[in-house]
C-alpha cells in the first residue's frame, strides 16, 4: 500500500466528516476522491486491516486514534503550506490547494513546522478552515506506521 494514497484517504475522511465520531458515508468519500465505489470499499477494508479506520455497516467510515493522528498531521501540513503560498508568495487561493497537495508530501515535517513558526502559528488556512494543532506523533511512531504501509517501490 502506498503511503501517500493512505494519507489521501485519511485526509479526505478527516475533511469531509461532520464530527470526529460521525461515520462518513462511502459515497461522499467516493464523490470527493473521484474513484469508483468499488475501489473506495477495497481501500476502506485495507485501512481497517491496518487499524487506521473502521467501517460501521450501512453508515460509513470513522478514523481510529492512529488514523486520526496521520490525518490531522497531513491536513496540518497541507493548510500550513496553503497559508505560506497565499500570504508569503501571493499565490491565488484557487491554486494553493493543488500546490500544497504536492508540498505536504515533499517537505520534511521540520520544514513545515519551522514555516508555521515563522508565520506565527496560523490557525486558519486561506479558505478559512482550521489548521489542526501540532500533535505529539513522534517521528519514531510515524516511521513505524510508515514502514508497515509503505511500498518502497511506489
Ligand atoms: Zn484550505
Amino acid at each position: 500500500m502506498n503511503f501517500e494514497h493512505v494519507e489521501e484517504y485519511l485526509g479526505a475522511i478527516y475533511r469531509l466528516r461532520e464530527s470526529a465520531n460521525a461515520p462518513l458515508p462511502l459515497p461522499r468519500l467516493q464523490e470527493y476522491l473521484n474513484y469508483t465505489l468499488i475501489s473506495v470499499h477495497e481501500m476502506v477494508r485495507k485501512l481497517e486491516g491496518e487499524t487506521l479506520a473502521s467501517y460501521v455497516p450501512y453508515r460509513g467510515v470513522v478514523l481510529t486514534g492512529k488514523g486520526e493522528l496521520i490525518a490531522a498531521s497531513l491536513v496540518r501540513r497541507h493548510r500550513i503550506w496553503e497559508r505560506f503560498l497565499a500570504d508569503v508568495l501571493a499565490i491565488p487561493g484557487e491554486d494553493t490547494h493543488a500546490i500544497a497537495g504536492q508540498l505536504e508530501h515533499a517537505a520534511p515535517d521540520l520544514v513545515t513546522e519551522r514555516l508555521a513558526g515563522l508565520m506565527g502559528e496560523p490557525e486558519l488556512c486561506p479558505h478559512g478552515s482550521t489548521i489542526p494543532p501540532k500533535r505529539s506523533l513522534e517521528d519514531e511512531k510515524r516511521n513505524e506506521i510508515f514502514s508497515s504501509t509503505h511500498n518502497p517501490k511506489g
